[in-house]
């Protein structure tokens, strides 16, 4: 029994020795775990913002890494202004600040520290020329929108950031009102500075699906109302069906509500299946989206905009007398898209085949107030998922601006389309993106540095 009993006990501490060395190897394990995954600065979300904050941070010596849940980078900057990518815009810098509206002053540091120069230079530093076109719209003189993917993924590659795709982040990891990391589908990764970099709500196949509202709102942040910002409409009248994927060149476009002008705008617009979309279009979009929940909105679209009603008259009354045996669709085509003409003309109550000889003072009335108010209604906006930006998201009274860094938690920061800031059509919105997550990268602190590895 004594022998039995001693054999025992001595088996006993044995197993229990075994047992804490177990213990112990598993918590040098973990300790080793959470020392290689921890960094200075984690990134969610590889678009321009989060790797351009990547690759600055990484330029300052940061230990880095950026976690993309997508299988490849730049997915939506891929498909910038048809695979183009309009980058930035030439204009000077009040222009910038002016086209953000409320978000331009919280945005004046961010530019201030990197601007449409610099980034033509940065680019220019990797290889990428760029050349100014219409309305000063930047492009890469290649006209391919990977020249950048791969200016960024060189940068961030120059300062050993580390890239992890299939990375979807699941939550912040807070704790007695600090930061610690993120979790992720692939466990947790450690480290006191995260950047919420996810992007807005449109265009979801690339990956922008809102995300980081959430993210941002499990920290105790505000969501400001999120709604399509350039977006094509819906319209009442369904025969612009029959018009789909003509444009209309040179117009000037007014939209008005309840007898009060909202917007103009003068350009391209261009007819889809369901209603309006086209340049000229999406740049007003924004505050038509704002007062549709009020009602429709009419919209006047004036064809010869050069021209005032007498001067039009007066050219409609030459080509009347010049096209005198014709019938009257042919006198048309002169002002309008010849797909358009038969809308018109059954708008104004004249038979299509009536010879222009014909035509009489009323009828030449009418469509000359058709060709210079040539009316649609709006009913409703495309839904956000096809919206070029999102407006809305993390309020930016809970932002500094001068650091992109959260007033509500230390370490946590913001940049790109997930904040409440969002700009017209013309490279306004990639310039946010990129002078955002700059900031950022360049505002993270020395705050528990971690070594780089080799
Ligand atoms: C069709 C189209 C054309 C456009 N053309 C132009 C143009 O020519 N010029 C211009 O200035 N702007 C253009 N824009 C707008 C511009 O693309 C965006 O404003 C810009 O990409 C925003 O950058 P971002 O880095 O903030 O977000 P995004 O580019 O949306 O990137 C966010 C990234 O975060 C990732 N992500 C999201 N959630 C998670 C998560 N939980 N975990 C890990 N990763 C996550 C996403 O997969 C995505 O890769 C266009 C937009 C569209 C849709």
């Amino acid at each position: 029994m004594t022998n039995r009993y001693q054999w025992s006990t001595v088996s006993g501490v044995f197993l229990d020795i075994v047992a804490s060395r177990d213990i112990f190897r598993d918590l040098v394990f973990a300790c080793n775990l959470i020392m290689t995954n921890s960094y200075d600065f984690i990134v969610i979300g590889g678009g321009p913002a989060g790797m351009m904050a990547a690759g600055r941070a990484g330029e300052r010596g940061k230990k880095v890494i950026l976690l993309e849940k997508k299988d490849h980078l730049g997915k939506k900057l891929l498909i910038c202004a048809s695979g183009r990518c309009n980058v930035t815009n030439a204009a000077p810098s009040d222009v910038f600040i002016k086209a953000y509206g409320r978000g331009g002053h919280f945005l004046r540091t961010a530019l201030e520290t990197f601007d449409n120069e610099r980034l033509r230079s940065f680019l220019l530093s990797y290889g990428v020329e760029t050349v100014v076109e219409n309305k000063g719209r930047v492009f890469p003189k290649s006209q391919r929108a990977d020249s950048i993917l791969k200016a960024l993924d060189a940068y961030m590659h120059d300062h050993q950031v580390r890239i992890q795709t299939n990375s979807l982040v699941l939550g912040l990891k807070l704790g007695n009102n600090h930061l610690s990391g993120v979790n992720t589908n692939h466990g947790d990764v450690w480290g006191k500075n995260v950047l919420v970099a996810t992007g807005g709500l449109s265009y979801p196949a690339t990956g922008s699906t809102g995300d980081g509202y959430n993210l941002a709102a499990s920290a105790g942040h505000t969501i400001r109302s999120l709604y399509p910002a350039i977006i094509a409409f819906e319209t009442a009248e369904t025969w612009v069906r029959s018009l789909q994927g003509t444009p209309i060149k040179n117009v000037k476009i007014t939209a008005c509500q309840s007898g009060k002008r909202i917007a103009e705008q003068f350009g391209e617009a261009l007819f889809t299946h369901y209603g309006i979309s086209g340049p000229c279009i999406l740049d007003i979009s924004k505050c038509i989206v704002e007062c549709l929940p009020a009602g429709p909105v009419g919209i006047r679209l004036d064809f010869k905009p050069r021209y005032t009603f007498e001067e039009l008259d007066g050219i409609l009354l030459q080509q009347i007398k010049r096209h005198g045996s014709k019938a009257i669709k042919s006198c048309l085509t002169f002002f309008i898209p010849e797909k358009l003409v038969p809308i018109l003309l059954n708008l104004c109550n004249i038979e299509l085949q009536k010879k222009t000889s014909q035509i009489t003072t009323p009828e030449r009335k009418r469509m000359l107030k058709q060709l210079k108010e040539f009316r649609l209604t709006l009913i409703r906006h495309r839904p956000i998922e096809e919206a070029i930006v999102t407006a809305g998201g993390i309020s930016l009274d809970e932002v500094g601006a001068k650091t992109m860094e959260s007033r509500l938690l230390e370490g946590l920061y913001f940049a790109g389309e997930v904040l409440d800031i969002d700009g017209p059509t013309g490279g306004f919105n990639l310039q946010a993106a990129f002078s955002t997550g700059y900031l950022a990268g360049n505002s993270v602190d020395e705050r528990g540095s971690f070594a780089r590895r080799a």
